[in-house]
């Protein structure tokens, strides 16, 4: 099983490898305008504090429900190859907040891909209507793929494979920042499946530009992080510990980072059936391994990683906190990217 999972994981970073010569991703360096925003990797420190201060004033614009025209005049594209609710959501209200226009495409593998239409045809026709265009697809470098097309708009990635899902890194990063004040000097957890789990893997490659973070790895051997990615992150300075029970989660971590086991990359059910809910949150390990201060997140949907009575638990910021974050990262990031802000 790991073995073929890994074969393709290769083969995509391989594919990523090329796609990247051709165009290198292109850094913020302080300035969002225009930017395809494909990975964590674009980013420094400084372009996140920016970031995140501008995500805490459309967090008052959310709240207080002030009609807001910062995004007014501009139309922006969805265009989802791959099924998604919260993060399609997710954009389109982050967009409607700022009083700008969306037009939504959801199942794109069944209308223009279906006919034979290539992506870089498709991206051609909609910057031509658009401001900017978020795109999610089920194959590593996609978005890439698309961005090298666009010779007009940017490109949002909004998850592509196994790859990234660089605003679920940013808005995770929000959410460990609003509640520790910090990005470095961090103890975490991240458990289930670390080898196809997209956002985790921009998650950590965010958390990888700051000093001192000790990040504990708990999956089952088959669903730990591609050894690329693991030589990768360990180079850059991030301490990992993989564990493979839950007696090893260090006490007092300042977050959990759950995820499901990634049904829709498994070739086979008995192959995903035999890795699933390993490892599961509940009220015990909660009182066992958890300190005052962890934070437990979720990118979601949750499918029985976390017990539902675990919900009420202040802790428990995915369905709170976490989720909200989603939609304020995606308004700051939007008014930056089209010149907004
Ligand atoms: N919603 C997240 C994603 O699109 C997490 C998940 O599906 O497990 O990657």
């Amino acid at each position: 099983l790991t073995q073929h999972i890994l074969s393709d994981t290769i083969a995509a970073r391989y594919y990523i490898d090329i796609m990247t010569e051709i165009s290198p991703l292109e850094k913020i360096n302080s300035n969002f305008k225009n930017k395809d925003i494909l990975s964590l990797d674009q980013f420094s420190p400084s372009d996140l504090k920016k970031l995140f201060t501008l995500t805490k004033k459309m967090k008052t614009i959310a709240v207080n429900a002030k009609p807001s025209d910062i995004l007014k005049g501009t139309i922006t594209i969805l265009l989802f190859f791959e099924p998604s609710s919260r993060t399609f959501g997710s954009f389109s209200a982050a967009i409607q907040q700022l009083g700008g226009s969306v037009i939504a495409f959801q199942g794109m593998g069944n209308s223009s891909a279906a006919k034979g239409e290539t992506l870089e045809d498709t991206i051609r026709v909609f910057e031509g209507y658009s401001d900017a265009i978020v795109i999610r697809h089920s194959e590593v470098g996609t978005a890439q793929k698309a961005a090298n097309a666009a010779t007009l708009v940017p490109i949002i990635n909004a998850g592509d494979g196994i790859g990234e899902h660089p605003t679920q890194g940013l808005l995770d990063m929000a959410t460990i920042y609003e509640k520790h004040g910090r990005l470095d000097n961090l103890t975490g957890v991240f458990a289930g499946d670390l080898l196809n789990g997209r956002t985790l893997h921009s998650t950590i490659r965010g958390l990888s530009l700051f000093k001192n973070n000790t990040l504990y790895l708990l999956s089952p051997k088959q669903l730990q992080l591609s050894r690329e990615h693991y030589n990768e992150f360990t180079q850059r300075g991030l301490k990992l510990i993989e564990i493979t029970n839950e007696k090893d989660i260090p006490a007092n971590a300042d977050f959990w980072y759950w995820t499901r086991v990634q049904k829709e990359r498994f070739k086979s059910l008995a192959d995903y059936e035999k890795v699933k809910n390993k490892f599961i949150v509940t009220k015990k390990l909660m009182k066992e391994r958890a300190g005052k201060e962890t934070i437990i997140m979720h990118p979601l949907p949750r499918v029985g990683e976390i017990e539902s009575d675990v919900d009420d638990d202040r802790r428990a910021v995915y369905l709170r906190n976490q989720i909200r974050n989603g939609m304020y990262v995606r308004m700051a990031l939007l008014a930056l990217i089209l010149g907004k802000a």
